[in-house]
This record gives C-alpha cells, sequence and structure tokens, in this order.
C-alpha cells in the first residue's frame, strides 16, 4: 500500500449534491477546498453558505466558468470580482471570517495572452497559492506552478470525463488511473515522494452517468493509501 499526504479540491460546485458530499467528507475526516462557481452559488446559496459554516475554504472559478484565454483583461477582472463579491457575502451571511482567497482557473486555461497580467493582479488582490513544500515533481517547477498566484493541480481523476459523449471513462478506467505510476502528464497517486493536489468535480451530469462517483473515488483513494491533508496556504 503507498503511504502519501495530497490535498483535495472539489471544482464546480454547488449543486444538489454537495451536502451529501460534505456529509461524506465531514464524516471521513477528508479536508478539502471547494472552488464554486458564481452562477452556482447564485443558485444554491444556502449549500455555499453550509459549505463555509462547515469548516470547509471556498475558492472563486470565477462568475461563469469562462475560459479566460478567450476574454479581455477587464472581462477576465470582472469574472473573478462578481465571484469574489458572492463569496464575501456567503461568508458574511454564515458569520465566518474569511482569511484566505484562493483562485482557480476555469480548464486550467491561464489566460492566454494576459497571463502575466492576471497573475500580477491575483497578487495585488491577495489570493494565496498552496505552499510547494512536499512538492517533488520536477515538472511542477519548470512550469512555475510554484510562483503563480492560483491553484493549479497535480493530479485530476478525469471524472468530468464520466458524462463526456465522445470521450467518456467507465469506472474501471478511473480507478486504473489512481493506480498508474508513470502517468501521461501530471501526478501519481503512487510516487510515495510527493504530494499531490487532487481536482475532482462536483458534476451532477456526471453522478447522472455514473451515481456515486464522488464517493466512490475518494474511498477508492483513501483505500489505496493516500491521506488526506490541509495545505498550507502562502
Ligand atoms: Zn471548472
Amino acid at each position: 500500500m503507498i503511504k502519501k499526504i495530497a490535498y483535495l479540491t472539489i471544482d464546480d460546485g454547488p449543486s444538489e449534491n454537495t451536502v451529501r458530499y460534505i456529509d461524506y467528507l465531514t464524516t471521513n475526516a477528508i479536508p478539502a477546498a471547494m472552488f464554486f462557481i458564481g452562477k452556482n452559488v447564485v443558485r444554491y446559496p444556502d449549500v455555499a453558505i453550509e459549505a463555509i459554516k462547515r469548516g470547509f475554504l471556498i475558492g472563486n472559478h470565477t462568475m461563469n466558468h469562462s475560459r479566460l484565454s478567450s476574454c479581455t483583461f477587464a472581462e477576465a477582472v470582472s469574472e473573478i470580482e462578481q465571484m469574489e463579491a458572492l463569496i464575501g457575502d456567503c461568508y458574511r451571511k454564515a458569520s465566518c471570517k474569511r482569511d484566505c482567497k484562493i483562485f482557480r482557473f476555469p480548464y486550467g486555461d491561464k489566460g492566454g495572452e494576459n497571463r502575466l497580467k492576471i497573475q500580477e493582479y491575483l497578487n495585488a488582490e491577495g489570493f494565496k497559492k498552496i505552499a510547494p513544500a512536499g512538492i517533488t515533481y520536477q515538472w511542477y517547477y519548470e512550469m512555475g506552478l510554484d510562483k503563480d498566484a492560483d491553484v493549479l493541480w497535480t493530479f485530476d481523476f478525469e471524472d468530468y470525463k464520466i458524462a463526456s459523449a465522445e470521450n467518456s471513462i467507465s469506472r474501471e478506467e478511473i480507478f486504473q488511473h489512481i493506480s498508474e505510476k508513470e502517468p501521461r502528464w501530471g501526478g501519481s497517486l503512487q510516487n510515495e515522494h510527493s504530494h499531490d493536489i487532487l481536482l475532482i468535480h462536483d458534476s451532477p451530469k456526471s453522478n447522472a452517468v455514473y451515481e456515486g462517483y464522488f464517493t466512490d473515488i475518494l474511498k477508492y483513494t483513501k483505500e489505496s493509501g493516500v491521506q488526506f491533508d490541509t495545505p498550507v496556504f502562502i
């Protein structure tokens, strides 16, 4: 059995399933950062407030899940700021202090030609990144991911492919991916020497195709020897 530390991040919520996921995570003592989409917070504000009250860190995943390389710089900032206003509102309603601002780019698209300007903006606005200590993948540093002001990931469960029409992925393929020693891209959960930042999605579409994928994946990951921990944000 492997033994490694990993940080869980959950994208694209909140949804009608989020409270069940929170129950599962709480019962199993799995901490997580949740990168919510603004339009989903507008739809499920009470769920967002409950996530905060129950101790989950809420991150900004833009207002409309836009591809920022297709936006002007002003549009990108607006996508981020509209969502910041919503998150601030949720923390106030939860009567919780928001002491860490984090951001994730939709699709990992860092903004194309506005990439540097967006990074400067995120830094100036005080967005934090995960302290890279413990992440030992050489490519992580070669790509400058340790310096960027957003939170990317090192391991993607690829659960977004569950509901994909052309490129769908089965439960077995996801489990195989978790067991891969030398994946084409990204980290390996079989590598004990590096910590990983894990990405899973809160997707009602995936759950309609494969009910329970979220808890199945996390259960399998935990049984593989992964220990979920809380990262340090700097
Ligand atoms: Zn997303």
